[in-house]
């Protein structure tokens, strides 16, 4: 056997993968510092060990020298918002594949990972519509002052400006419509615009006519060199009167500075957002009920969508290393 594994590394490394799979069990580890709902660990675990694998967890860490020693023998991680530092990477002497049981996978060095030739993936669409529903409660909750007395006002009517066109911002597009919004939407990677005109939506054609336009703004952007920092003053300042920044996606892709400016050049301006910034106590205090961050992150917080990410990232694993299926694959 010695002599056939190096031959098939050279040749193919996901064959090499199915045909280890073939002479061990391999070990999936689950490392999670905020763990999935127990039916969703039921799930994982029925899965792997369907396939003839061995599932090992390692639930609520709070050292990272813990995850160290836990992956040290793994072959495969399934995490959630749990760092997966080139240091990680470097202690999982086995590891063949990660997969991050969400949308954004920017909690995993995908540099580390690709130099040592570790698959990434993310489970796309699993929790989209949790954070779809999140955003548009957040917006409802914003109109109403927060549920405090005092007039609010609707979102019929309103213009609902949808940056970025993927698999929440098309779910956030369609929620609205239903109630009765304008609906347009950016993004520079999906060009073609019959996806919008199939969902009824307006193709806005750059993200200043966006901003210009959207009484509520829901960012659906991902978190990546392009787009950290890239939400703030200049595009602020130009919406409408009364307008509301909704972020469901990430806390970098906000220039919080120029949003602090914005909003306090514009008393009308409000910002809502699942993912706290880091000067939350000053905005809390300069802005009031303008400003409102959700206490912990909870976007894909529902127990469908942590079940439907858990199971996704469980089968994608198991199809990898018994099949090569690089479907999901990030870092390609
Ligand atoms: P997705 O990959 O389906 O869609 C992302 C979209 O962004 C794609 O359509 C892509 O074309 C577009 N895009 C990429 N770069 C862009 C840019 N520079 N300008 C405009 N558009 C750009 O992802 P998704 O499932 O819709 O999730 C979106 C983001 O929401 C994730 O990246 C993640 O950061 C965040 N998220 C947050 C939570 C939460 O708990 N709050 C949960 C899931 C996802």
């Amino acid at each position: 056997m010695a002599t056939i594994i190096p031959f098939l590394y050279e040749k193919r490394e996901e064959k090499a993968v199915y045909f280890t799979s073939l002479l061990k069990h391999m070990k999936i580890l689950v490392a999670t510092e905020k763990p999935f709902a127990r039916e969703a660990v039921e799930g994982i675990r029925q899965i792997v060990e369907q396939a003839g694998q061995e599932l090992a967890l390692l639930e609520k860490y709070t050292e990272k020298a813990e995850l160290l020693a836990a992956v040290a023998d793994a072959d495969a991680l399934i995490v959630r918002s749990d760092k997966v530092t080139a240091e990680v990477i470097e202690a999982a002497k086995q590891l063949k594949i990660v997969v991050r049981a969400g949308a954004g996978y920017d909690n995993v060095d995908l540099q580390a990972a690709t130099q040592r030739g570790v698959v990434v993936m993310n489970t796309p669409g699993q929790n989209s519509n949790a954070v779809a529903e999140l955003a548009l409660g957040m917006m409802l909750y914003m109109a109403r002052n927060r549920f405090t007395p005092g007039t609010g006002s609707e979102l019929q009517g309103k213009t609902l400006a949808i940056h970025a066109y993927g698999n929440v911002g098309k779910l956030v597009a369609k929620k609205g419509k239903a109630l009765g919004m304008r609906v347009v939407a950016y993004d520079p990677f999906i060009t073609d615009a019959y996806v919008y005109d199939n969902d009824g939506v307006e193709k806005v054609d750059s993200v200043e006519e966006l901003y210009a336009m959207a009484d509520y703004l829901s960012l659906h952007i991902p978190s990546n060199a392009e787009t950290k920092a890239s939400i703030g003053y200049e595009k602020l300042i130009s919406m409408p009167k009364g307008a509301t920044l909704v972020n469901t996606a990430r806390k970098e892709v906000i220039d919080e500075e120029g949003l602090v400016a914005a909003m306090t050049e514009r008393e009308d301006l409000k910002y809502v957002t699942d993912i706290a910034p880091t000067n939350a106590a000053e905005m809390e205090e300069r802005f009031g009920k303008r400003f409102f961050a959700t206490p912990k992150k909870q976007g894909a917080e529902t127990a469908e969508a942590n079940i439907n990410a858990g199971l996704a990232a469980a089968r994608q694993v198991i199809d990898y290393l018994l099949n090569g299926n690089t479907r999901f694959q990030v870092n390609k």
